[in-house]
């Protein structure tokens, strides 16, 4: 369906298509964000599009985040339930499909970025701080979608560091610092306000406890309305997870994470519909983020 908000954008009820200039878009925004990836040494690895559960029962996702995930599943490969479902209708009016005994689930499709790279460097000592950079396309359930806001599906860039608590915390101010510069070249601004997970209840959950006294995910909120980007400094928590270890102990880490559908709204409303009218965003990625 053709979306009112921009003529290269079509929308699916939960999933954008983006065609023309938007696409042009969405790829300037990502190479510019790669960009501040390069300015942190950072290589780009490209990770598969699905994460095994039991990587992400460890980070606690399925306790946290249980409204969120989407589970990759096969039908369990006997005739004849493979038999049973093909003879079935195959979707009702809904568009709901009439499974039949399902393979065991072990995959879930990415919700986010970054939980790739510490289960592709579980089990590795960092001799000096590390930084890696990807893009996904994330999948996340949310109670309801709005093009280019709220997806089930969305792109994902994130830049890591991973190594002694300062060598983190100096990383993620250095990206603050050129996020802003590039919001600037820009002509974009954010409110960078602390976020609390809105999911974790304050009086039961040890994690809401640690992140209100030290808040540990720093938001880029446009207008007031929509969180862009955010910083997140995770202390030693995938550390100790993945058992990457840093100086003789579990590694700090940290990711500066890009939406970047959200990206693309934020300069349609600022620049309006018209691509002759929008800011050159490679020439914004080299202010902020070249050498
Ligand atoms: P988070 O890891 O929750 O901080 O997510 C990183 C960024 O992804 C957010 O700041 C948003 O820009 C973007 N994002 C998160 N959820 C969605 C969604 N459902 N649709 C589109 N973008 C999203
Ligand atoms: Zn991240």
């Amino acid at each position: 369906m053709r979306s009112e908000l921009h003529p290269d954008l079509r929308w699916r009820g939960n999933q954008a298509v983006l065609a023309g200039s938007l696409l042009s878009l969405y790829r300037r925004l990502d190479a510019a964000f790669a960009r501040l990836g390069t300015a942190e040494q950072a290589p780009e690895v490209m990770y598969p599009t699905l994460l095994g559960a039991a990587q992400l029962a460890k980070l606690d996702y399925f306790r946290s985040f249980p409204h969120m995930a989407t589970f990759a599943c096969n039908l369990e490969r006997d005739p004849d339930n493979l038999g049973t479902f093909a003879r079935a209708a195959g979707v009702d009016a809904q568009g709901a499909v009439a499974l039949t005994r399902l393979a065991p689930v072990t995959e879930v499709l990415t919700p986010a970025a970054c939980y790739h790279i510490y289960v592709d460097l579980a089990g590795q000592v960092l001799p000096a701080f590390r930084t890696v950079t990807t893009r996904a396309t994330c999948f996340r359930r949310e109670d309801h979608y709005k093009p280019l806001e709220r997806q089930w599906s969305f792109g994902m860039r994130e830049v890591v560091g991973l190594g002694s608590s300062e060598d983190v915390k100096a990383f993620l101010e250095r990206g603050r610092i050129r996020v802003d510069r590039f919001l600037e070249a820009l002509g974009l601004a954010v409110a960078w306000t602390p976020a609390t997970d809105p999911f974790f209840d304050a009086s039961r959950n040890p994690k809401f406890l640690a992140q209100k006294l030290s808040p540990v995910k720093t938001e880029m909120v446009h207008q007031d309305r929509l969180a862009i980007g955010s910083i997140n400094f995770h202390r030693n928590f995938f550390g100790e997870t993945f058992g990457i270890e840093h100086a003789g102990e579990p590694a700090f880490s940290g990711c500066i994470a890009f939406g970047l559908e959200r990206w693309i709204r934020a300069v349609l409303d600022v620049h309006g519909p018209d691509p002759a009218e929008w800011p050159d965003i490679a020439a914004a990625a080299q202010d902020a983020f070249g050498e």
